[in-house]
């Protein structure tokens, strides 16, 4: 039985307001949804390409499994690229053109009409927006901070995964490729293995020497990518792309803000997926916990699965760390966070030793 008006509008506002979008963002995404479709959860577009309440294409793996499944794909799209942008320009950069690099460039090149399409529809979702979206920024009603570091993120589907054959991802893994790297690092791997190669991770990420970061999607995390063999069907996998296991400190602290990156994914699968948003290990030393995040080296030696050594000993995992701890807590525990006394040491340290690089560099 399809969803009614009211259970859509439910979905929606309780996603806004987990995720910390406000009373006006609840407005926008209504809108926008209620021009998709009329919020009706069963609907294809007139070419039959696209279905449900967020008119999905094929890429979204849940699109036939109703209104819950497709809300909540939509806002984990959303969320992705979200950070410091207009929220109705985000969602038709999101609706219309995915895969160009940001909502500034659909605002330059898109079909604007789309924006306009989608503010009409604000007099037909205002009532259940009243009915259901209990608090508002007035009445300090409560929000989540938006924690999302600055990142570009567009997929580039590869055709290699397979079902997970009915298991959740409990891991979180890190990889190095191997060779490549440049500004494009990210994007040139994923359209290596787009359709052919037999590997592939849910995600790329490499750090352009301006410092910007580029997330690749290549795999959908509720599919598994070809990248740990038999642990694939329980993993999520993420590739550094340019990186070598023999790197240094020194050389993966370049990609420091794609290590940051990173460790903001992890905690939003671990979130997503229910698993610790914590370090089993890294390079070849780990804990006796076995789920939460680790490397391809932990399924060799702890696993007994293959032969990979990534990412190597180099790896900074006392920064990545820091990381994931800052945007677990943020996660777990709004609206004020506060680290740690174990974070606040780590930290220290991690800033003594960033000093001390510094000053061997001599700037
Ligand atoms: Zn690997």
């Amino acid at each position: 039985m399809p969803a009614s008006k009211d259970d859509v509008a439910r979905i929606i506002v309780r996603e806004c307001q987990h995720r910390g979008y406000n009373r006006d963002d609840c407005l926008a995404i209504m809108s926008a949804l209620w021009q998709e479709s009329g919020w009706r959860d069963d609907v294809w577009d007139p070419t039959h390409t696209t279905y449900g309440i967020a008119q999905q294409d094929g890429s979204y793996p849940k699109r036939f499994d109703g209104a819950e499944a497709q809300v909540t794909a939509f806002f984990d799209r959303l969320d992705r690229k979200r950070g410091g942008v207009d929220i109705w320009l985000l969602i038709c950069w999101l609706q219309q053109a995915p895969n160009w690099p940001s909502a500034q460039f659909w605002w330059d090149h898109g079909r604007r009409d789309y924006l306009t399409e989608i503010k009409s529809r604000i007099v037909n979702v205002t009532p259940y927006l009243d009915k259901f979206f209990k608090y508002s920024p007035a009445t300090g009603g409560p929000s989540v901070p938006d924690n999302r570091p600055a990142f570009n993120e567009f997929p580039i589907w590869s055709d290699n995964f397979s079902d997970r054959g009915g298991k959740k991802p409990s891991l979180f893994l890190l990889h190095t490729q191997e060779g490549g790297g440049g500004n494009a690092a990210a994007e040139n791997l994923a359209n290596w293995f787009k359709s052919a190669n037999n590997v592939s991770y849910h995600y790329t990420i490499s750090q352009a020497s301006d410092g910007g970061v580029t997330v690749v999607d290549c795999v959908d995390t509720d599919l598994a990518s070809w990248s740990v063999l038999d642990a694939n069907s329980y993993s999520i996998n993420l590739c550094f792309a340019g990186s070598k296991a023999a790197w240094t400190r020194d050389d993966w602290l370049k990609q420091a803000n794609a290590i940051d990156v990173a460790a903001y994914l992890a905690v939003q699968d671990a979130k997503k997926y229910g698993f610790p948003a914590t370090l089993i290990g890294t390079g070849g030393a780990y804990n006796n916990a076995k789920a939460g995040v680790a490397d391809h080296q932990f399924v060799t030696n702890v696993l007994k699965i293959g032969t990979h050594t990534d990412v190597g000993p180099g790896f900074p995992k006392d920064v990545f760390n820091v990381a994931l701890a800052k945007y677990a807590n943020a996660a777990a525990q709004p609206p004020a966070p506060s680290p740690s006394a174990d974070v606040l040491a780590s930290l220290k340290a991690v800033r003594a030793e960033l000093d001390s690089i510094i000053a061997k560099l001599g700037g």
